[in-house]
């Protein structure tokens, strides 16, 4: 495919005064191609929903570059901006939180659409409308109603069709599932990949664990403390994982078959989630790791290409 997006060395800082830096998103690079789905995966604190608003231009970079369709998003014009703005598309993790409650369904959904000044005519409108309802397993009768008279799983549809009121090409989807009972989670994520093919979508799925982007995501990137440190496909990361952080992760996923799980080794990680303020000197995630050795406390590990495709930062590989 084509790379629709183009993250390079990507920072985001907060100036906290008194000398002090949040660094919540610290030079991460990746592209993420054309109908992908590109999961991004990390502990909650590791900068990834950060990383998604800046690359949506909601936050400003601190440094470095994000291209859309060859289109800087953070310099292009005017113009750009506004076909960025309805081509880019955001779903939240908690729909309720994302959506009026004062406003009927109809109105949610609509408002995209009016503010871009589209389907001026009522029946027009009111036919989008249903179709988009119909697009994620809703329908009609669900107009006139208040998000509070929809189920949680529901409630992340309504938000999913306002998402595609503008006919995006690419949606960030911020833990979508996160919030709901594992009961709807997977139909959600089945209406999701539904969509993708039916609209040829792009996504970035930003999630906090392992367990479910191995299903949905065509290639993973995992972070710690605002740095990427492993990327590559989702069934290179699941069989051979590099990264100790990665193998932490991995193996905090339940397997169904008891035999196996019995007979796997859990690795713990000890500790916090160092804070992002003073991050760790030179690998990030060496007060956790069960392998760090003396150089790890003193020099940052390059971003390598591993195998093609398969990208780690960890001195093990250097
Ligand atoms: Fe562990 Fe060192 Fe690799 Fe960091 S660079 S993950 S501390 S072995
Ligand atoms: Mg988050």
């Amino acid at each position: 495919g084509q790379v629709l997006l183009e993250v390079k060395d990507l920072k985001r800082h907060f100036d906290l005064g008194k000398n002090q830096t949040l660094k919540a998103v610290d030079g991460i690079s990746f592209d993420i191609y054309q109908g992908e789905t590109f999961g991004l995966v990390g502990e909650s604190g590791c900068g990834k929903s950060t990383a998604g608003r800046t690359i949506m231009g909601l936050y400003n970079r601190t440094e470095g570059e994000v291209t859309y369709a060859g289109k800087n998003v953070h310099t292009m014009g005017e113009n750009d901006r506004y076909a960025f703005l309805r081509n880019m598309q955001m779903i939240f993790q908690d729909p309720y939180a994302s959506l009026n409650p004062r406003s009927t369904v109809f109105e949610i959904i609509a408002e995209p659409m009016e503010v871009h000044g589209l389907h001026k005519k009522k029946e027009d409108m009111q036919r989008r409308v249903y179709q988009l309802l119909e697009d994620v397993g809703l329908n009609r009768d669900h107009a006139n109603r208040y998000p509070h008279e929809f189920s949680g799983g529901q409630r992340q549809r309504i938000g999913i069709a306002r998402a595609l009121a503008l006919d995006p090409d690419f949606i960030i989807a911020d833990e979508p599932i996160s919030a709901l009972d594992v009961s709807v989670q997977a139909s959600v994520v089945k209406l999701l990949q539904k969509l993708q093919s039916e609209k040829g979508l792009t996504y970035l799925f930003i999630a906090h664990d392992l367990s479910m982007v191995k299903y949905i995501s065509d290639r993973i990137g995992v972070m710690y403390l605002g740095h990427m440190v492993e990327l590559t496909t989702s069934d290179q990361l699941y069989a051979n994982p590099l990264h100790p952080y990665t193998q932490a992760l991995l193996s905090a996923i339940p397997i169904p078959d008891p035999d196996i799980e019995e007979s796997r080794e859990r690795i713990l990680l000890e500790g916090e989630l160092p804070s992002p303020i003073n991050p760790p000197s030179g690998c990030v995630f060496r007060t956790r790791c069960p392998m760090a050795m003396e150089v790890c406390a003193n020099v940052k590990p390059a971003w390598q290409e591993q195998e093609p495709g398969h990208f780690v930062a960890c001195h093990l590989y250097e």
